[in-house]
């Protein structure tokens, strides 16, 4: 019940064979850092940034932008923070939006996430320049969303690099130290992500997006929401390289999209090597629960049976029976 879980938020996040297991948290503004700590959240492993773009006619200048990043660094006491650079477009039109990117005909498919950041260096330098400012005040790490290849990477680190060139000039202080990770979410980045990593200081897999593009399935389309279905195999054996490439390369990784706090998926998940986990705020307890009652010696073998199921209902039964035994 509600009381025994909330008993669990300062219990650390250990299996029963004693892995650490790190829980962070999502966020879409400052003001949730509150729910973050209330449910023990050991950081904040994506603050989806765009929401300051959202529902408004300007655009938060980079002194709007330094002052929302640094409250949740500061909020956060500490804790590692990762703020994902704008991911706008597909789901996330801006009111500005021109009338092109409305009416594009794919816009999953369109100019969205890191496409319009490098199509809108502006747009992009700002946010970076706010960015780096704020990780003065704490642990601050960026993420970039909807890549799809290493040429991506190496322009956004170009930005990077810029950014702090002008911040240095200008004489203004920030961070020379912020980590880049990428966002694993468009199925050729997750194919290819061994080569991604060497660029990159950590990935998310962005769990949302990657099973709409794996499974040719609009995320918010209800006619088709039924083959939306996180358990397909082509889904799990993605996620799965994506996992056993960053840990055979010593490079973090983690899930941040809904799957990891969907509590059928976190043994499944723990199976396929995941260590770190981000997730609503309000499913933390949740899944801290299973964890705490994990085996991670019994579940490791499941990985290649797993990966192999021929469909969802086989990985389904394999996770049945795991409840049974
Ligand atoms: C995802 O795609 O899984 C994700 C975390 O990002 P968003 O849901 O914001 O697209
Ligand atoms: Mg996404």
């Amino acid at each position: 019940d509600r009381k025994k879980l909330k008993g669990l938020k300062s219990t650390a996040a250990v299996t029963l064979d004693g892995t650490a297991i790190e829980l962070l948290a999502n966020i879409e503004t400052p003001g949730d850092v509150e729910h973050v700590k209330a449910n023990g959240a050991a950081g904040v492993g994506l603050y989806r940034s765009e929401f300051l773009f959202l529902g408004r006619d300007d655009l938060p200048d980079e002194e709007e932008q330094y002052r929302a990043y640094r409250a949740v660094v500061e909020g956060m006491k500490g804790m590692p923070v990762t703020i994902r650079t704008i991911d706008l477009g597909r789901d996330k039109m801006p009111k500005w939006a021109d009338e092109e990117a409305i009416s594009a005909p794919n816009p999953a498919l369109s100019l969205t996430g890191v496409r319009l950041c490098l199509a809108e260096p502006h747009l992009f330098r700002t946010q970076l320049r706010a960015l780096l400012r704020a990780g003065l005040h704490g642990d601050l790490k960026l993420l970039v969303p909807m890549l799809a290849s290493l040429a991506e990477v190496s322009q956004v680190l170009f930005h990077v690099e810029q950014a702090k060139e002008a911040l240095r000039e200008d004489g203004v202080a920030f961070a020379d130290n912020v980590e880049v990770g990428g966002m694993i979410e468009v199925p050729g980045a997750a194919l290819t992500v061994g080569h991604l990593l060497r660029k990159l200081d950590f990935v998310s897999i962005g769990t949302n997006d990657l099973i709409q593009y794996t499974l040719a399935v609009d995320r918010g389309d209800d006619s088709v929401s039924h083959l939306y279905d996180p358990f397909h195999p082509a889904v799990l054996g993605l996620i799965g390289h994506v996992i056993r490439t960053a840990n055979q390369a010593d490079v973090p990784v983690s899930v941040c999209g809904e799957m990891a706090g969907d509590v059928r998926l976190t043994q499944l998940l723990l199976a396929l090597g995941l260590r770190r986990f981000s997730m609503h705020p309000a499913q933390l307890l949740n899944v801290k629960q299973i964890i705490l009652n994990s085996d991670l010696k019994l579940l490791a073998p499941l990985a290649s049976e797993i990966e192999q199921a021929p469909d969802a209902d086989r990985v389904r039964a394999l996770l049945d029976g795991l409840d049974a035994g």
